[in-house]
């Protein structure tokens, strides 16, 4: 047992504006290892430090190891002189914090291991084996998921090509006029609860740079029905999954959420205060110009490997728009006609969805986004946003008003009283979905990797070879927004050989070739 400081989502409170951050990021994580240990058993204890801001636990250092083997992870160190026991358990890819006075002397003496990282973090230096830093990409897309990595590898210094068939960015999915953006909340945590939570934490981070995109007025998430509200309860009364910090997220009885909302609700809900809502295509435009990347539009590409390098060729005439040493797919449901493999190899599926646009003086009373079983966002153009179908493929398989109804009726089941509101048209796009429902980001396999090898059974991911110089951000489903970011930083720290910021549980459940189909015996 060793006795340290935790990064609990309390420690969001902290000042330091470099911990804040970094102690979201590490919540997700940290809490699940502690998650299973109930707070009464032999060897755990629970000590609040400060004004309910810090807590310290002794914990099995087994379930940290495991969980942090490979991955990404931060701890505080309370007592310095426990820096040697936590360099075994964190190895090769975990920062250090101290808490108060890093250890006394130069810590690279200390076995050459603790070395100054960023934000005055101490870092354990990553593998020597890592892959040598790239100094040029291209990216094939310029929706969000595109634009988030042009940023994330030019903070790493790598220059980057970014080519769309659009005529401009953001013209996919991303052409939404208004996204949430919030953490997910389940009673049984899970990786989507984790990964919202984490990117939520990351993308918060972000907007501070670019405010201009986002509106950050709260979200309410209003249960589904009373049996919703009474099982939100009684997890919030047992801790589950985790005692939630105030300013991360609160239950709210119903007359306080109509007071917060502004609407005649007909259940309480979550109230995420620092959750908001951001206009995609503005931010990806920022991000593509803060990247300094070579933008190409209107230019439909296929990705090649010729001579040592990614090519990416027009898909009419063949010329070469683009090459470097690597290249990530950002492309969504094209992914596979990106890099011409077979149509299911990513798993995903296509879901149209249509926004119902309102004339937005019909709700001048409402104050936040409110989500649920349906969900109603202010835009910048003068409407209230209110969906949002869900639509198996890449067509709407219902009228306009059909879908227009069965928005509004999503919507008023969260209220007692729906309000008259006119109708002034709808948004459509097209959602990239996994068979699981999680986003597929990483290094990317190709089914030519695969050929002639056979397996004993399904072989775990670590197993599986991969394209080299390829990598992949795609299938983002519903939480673009929410999580995209943190995923492009996963990319970008793969591919320029820094260790990544999921933990590594996460980063295997966003991993593309977890589909690949494989031969077993
Ligand atoms: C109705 C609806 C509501 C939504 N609400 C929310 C919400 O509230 N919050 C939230 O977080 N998310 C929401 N989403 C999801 C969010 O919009 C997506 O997750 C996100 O925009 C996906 O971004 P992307 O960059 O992966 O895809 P896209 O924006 O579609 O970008 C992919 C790009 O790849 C380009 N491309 C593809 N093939 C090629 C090729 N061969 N050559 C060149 N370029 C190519 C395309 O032209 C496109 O621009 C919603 C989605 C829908 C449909």
């Amino acid at each position: 047992m060793t006795q340290a400081v935790l990064i609990t989502p309390e420690a969001s409170a902290l000042p330091e504006a470099g911990a804040l951050v970094d102690a979201r990021l590490a919540a997700g994580a940290l809490v699940r290892v502690l998650a299973p240990l109930d707070k009464g058993a032999p060897g755990v204890e629970e000590r609040r430090v400060g004004p309910g801001r810090l807590q310290t636990f002794r914990f099995p250092e087994r379930e940290l190891r495991r969980e942090c083997a490979g991955g990404w992870c931060e701890v505080l160190l309370a007592d310095p002189a426990s820096a040697r026991s936590w360099r075994a358990i964190l190895t090769p890819a975990a920062r250090c914090r101290f808490l108060g006075t890093p250890p006394a002397g130069d810590p690279r003496r200390d076995g050459g291991v603790w070395l100054p990282g960023e934000d005055g973090a101490w870092r354990v230096p990553g593998d020597a084996s890592a892959p040598p830093r790239i100094r040029r990409a291209v990216v094939v897309g310029a929706g969000i998921a595109g634009a988030f990595t042009a940023y994330e590898l030019a903070r790493r210094g790598v220059a980057v090509d970014v080519i769309d068939r659009w005529g401009a960015p953001a013209n996919g999915a991303s052409a939404l006029r208004a996204a949430i953006i919030h953490p997910h909340w389940q009673a049984a945590d899970g990786p989507t609860s984790r990964l919202t939570r984490q990117g939520f934490g990351r993308m918060l981070n972000l907007l501070d740079d670019f405010p201009e995109a986002f509106d950050p007025c709260g979200v309410m998430d209003v249960a589904e029905d009373d049996a919703e509200w009474a099982k939100w309860c009684r997890a919030v009364e047992d801790g589950r999954p985790f005692p939630v910090p105030e300013d991360f997220a609160r239950l709210t009885d119903r007359d306080a959420a109509r007071g917060r909302t502004g609407l005649p609700l007909a259940r309480g809900g979550w109230w995420f205060p620092k959750a908001g809502v951001v206009r995609p295509a503005l931010l990806a435009r920022r991000l593509l110009e803060a990247s300094g990347a070579r933008v190409l539009m209107g230019a439909e590409v296929r990705l090649t490997r010729e001579d040592g390098l990614w090519r990416a060729r027009f898909v009419r005439g063949g010329a070469v728009a683009a090459e470097a040493e690597a290249a990530v797919a950002a492309s969504a449901l094209d992914a596979c006609a990106v890099l011409d493999a077979p149509a299911d190899f990513f798993g995903l599926s296509p879901l149209y969805g249509r926004i119902s646009l309102l004339r937005d003086t019909d709700f001048r009373d409402v104050r936040c986004a409110v989500t649920g079983h349906g969900y109603l966002v202010r835009t910048e153009e003068g409407f209230c946003g209110v969906g949002a179908t869900y639509e198996q493929g890449t067509e709407p398989q219902i009228t306009a008003v059909e879908a227009h109804d069965r928005n509004m009726e999503a919507f008023s089941r969260l209220l007692t009283d729906t309000p008259e509101a006119l109708w002034g048209g709808y948004y459509a796009g097209v959602r990239a979905v996994a068979r699981d429902r999680m986003p597929l980001a990483g290094p990317v396999t190709l089914p030519a990797e695969l050929e002639g090898l056979t397996f004993r059974g399904r072989p775990e991911l670590k197993d599986l070879p991969v394209t080299e110089g390829l990598w992949g951000l795609f299938g983002l489903g519903s939480r673009g927004l929410t999580w995209g970011r943190i995923l492009a930083e996963h990319v970008a720290a793969e591919m320029t050989g820094e260790p990544t910021i999921l933990p590594a549980s996460l980063a295997r459940a966003v991993a593309p070739a977890r589909f690949a189909p494989v031969l077993s015996r």
